[in-house]
């Protein structure tokens, strides 16, 4: 096997992405052909960031096949994150979605007003998109929660649950959105689904 991927200091004259083929190469020879069904057999959507310290699959014991893994800066809910969700849950059958943001964040190091004005003076154009910096995790854990349970194109959003991740310890702590914030049960239609064998709760 070549050295693990992420090594210090470890740019090929051919390039990264030429030494991650090769590792691909050795990996597909290595681990045994198999073909697991598309949904996810935990049910599980994750939301997280792109941060590269964060290895979702190992912090948090998953396997190939479990879940569904969202990545973005942030691990913002997004509109694109709101349509993968709702593909997740309406057509691949999951029904419980994880938020898990981390300490030491990028976004916590920018303003939105900053990295507009960026964008807009490097290229002459603001962008359309929110930026969606933040200065408290934890808080934007709940905003995160409240945003899952209150899109209506979202079928199962009673078991939503957020979290922080430590970079350094890689612990996990989880952060709870109070009733009164509009954490508890929302009070809403069911939504009938597409997803044969499965109960509408
Ligand atoms: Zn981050």
């Amino acid at each position: 096997m070549p050295a693990a991927a992420g090594a210090p200091g470890r740019v090929s004259a051919m390039g990264i992405i030429d030494d991650l083929v090769a590792n691909n190469r050795a990996y597909s020879a290595d681990v045994e052909e198999s073909h697991l069904p598309v949904e996810p057999s935990s049910h599980l959507a994750i939301v997280t960031c792109m941060d590269s310290r964060l290895d979702v699959f190992a912090a948090l014991g998953l396997g190939d096949g479990e879940a569904h893994v969202l990545r973005n800066a942030g691990g913002v809910i997004t509109d694109d994150v709101i349509r993968s969700l709702a593909l997740s849950q309406r057509k691949l059958g999951t029904r419980e979605v994880m938020l898990i943001h981390h300490d030491d964040c990028g976004l916590q190091t920018i303003t939105d007003d900053g990295f507009r004005d960026e964008l807009r003076e490097s290229t002459g154009i603001a962008p359309a998109f929110a930026i969606e910096s933040f200065v408290d995790v934890e808080a934007d854990v709940r905003q995160s929660i409240l945003r899952v349970r209150r899109s209506d194109f979202l079928p199962y959003r009673d078991s939503v649950r957020g979290f922080v991740y430590d970079v350094d310890t890689h612990a996990l702590r989880e952060v709870v959105v109070e009733p009164a914030a509009g954490g508890g049960d929302p009070d809403r239609p069911v939504v009938e689904v597409n997803a044969p064998g499965e109960e509408v709760v």
